[in-house]
């Protein structure tokens, strides 16, 4: 088997990643790919064999960046604009994946954002930007994917699965956080979503399940990392002792 090995962070004593090609021919989407969480998905998922569309809503510079550090592996790749939250957009985004790639086997549901605010102060604004990227989003996107899977079913030389869907939720799907109704309210969604979709697609052999990570280094956080006080503040939450971002995701995908 063809294996790829990552380097750790500097700071990490962690070993080599061994990505091994488990999705050699196999398409993929990831939502929120110019960034954080998506970008390393993306990539791993080009380091294991996939061919990848790399979503963003703003930052063309990073999303063909990451394209470009995808097709490294060897793999296709290129960047698509589209917000999640847009029904149109994401029927848009894939019908373009169906031309270029032909169908989709692999889709990480990743977009996400915070807008927070005390409960009393939380304007509507806040409420809907959070629930209709978070949420919606991962509706629109699961939509279009299980429907090209239903239309495709199950091609036994590529996977035993017709399709395979990662919503990436939070540990806020199930922890409560005050000052973050919104994305809380949001996760809770997600982890129904995927559950009630798992159940309703198993029969046709759709796997949907959910990444819920705890506190990884992103942009989505940096209040929560970029003093000492609150870096402090945040380890005594983290047992591991380290928020880097480190990929361990890849059994659920393959
Ligand atoms: P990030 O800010 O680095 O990345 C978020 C990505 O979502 C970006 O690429 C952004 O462009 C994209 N995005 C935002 N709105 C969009 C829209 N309307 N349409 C398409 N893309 C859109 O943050 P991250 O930490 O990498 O977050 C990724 C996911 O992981 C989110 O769903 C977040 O809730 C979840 N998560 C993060 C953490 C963490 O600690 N970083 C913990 C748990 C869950």
């Amino acid at each position: 088997m063809t294996t790829f090995a990552a380097a750790p962070p500097a700071a990490s004593t962690a070993p080599p990643l061994v990505v091994h090609k488990v999705l050699t021919g196999q398409k993929a989407l990831v939502t929120g790919a110019n960034s954080g969480i998506g970008k390393a998905v993306a990539i791993a998922l080009g380091q294991a064999g996939a061919d990848v569309v790399v979503n963003y809503v703003e930052g063309d510079d990073a999303a063909n960046a990451v394209a470009e550090e995808i097709k490294k592996s060897g793999v296709r790749a290129y960047a698509h604009r589209a917000d999640v939250s847009s029904e149109d957009q994401v029927a848009a985004m894939f019908a373009r994946m169906m031309q270029e790639f032909g169908t989709i086997d692999v889709l990480v549901s990743n977009a996400g954002l915070q807008r927070d605010q005390a409960f009393h102060e939380m304007t509507m604004a806040q409420w809907n930007k959070v629930l209709d990227v978070n949420l919606t989003g991962q509706f629109l996107c699961a939509r279009e994917a299980v429907r090209e899977f239903l239309r495709r079913g199950v091609v036994a030389a590529v996977s035993s699965a017709a399709g395979k869907i990662i919503c990436m939720s939070s540990v806020h799907q199930e922890i409560p956080w005050a000052g973050h109704v919104n994305y809380a309210s949001s996760k809770g969604g997600i982890k129904q979503l995927m559950e009630s979709m798992a159940q309703e697609l198993a029969p046709q052999r759709i796997r949907v399940n959910a990444i819920a990570p705890g506190a990884i280094r992103t942009p989505i956080n940096t209040a929560a990392w970029q003093t000492k006080a609150a870096y402090d503040r945040l380890m005594t939450l983290v047992p591991y002792g380290a928020t880097h971002l480190r990929l361990t995701t890849l059994p659920v995908i393959g």
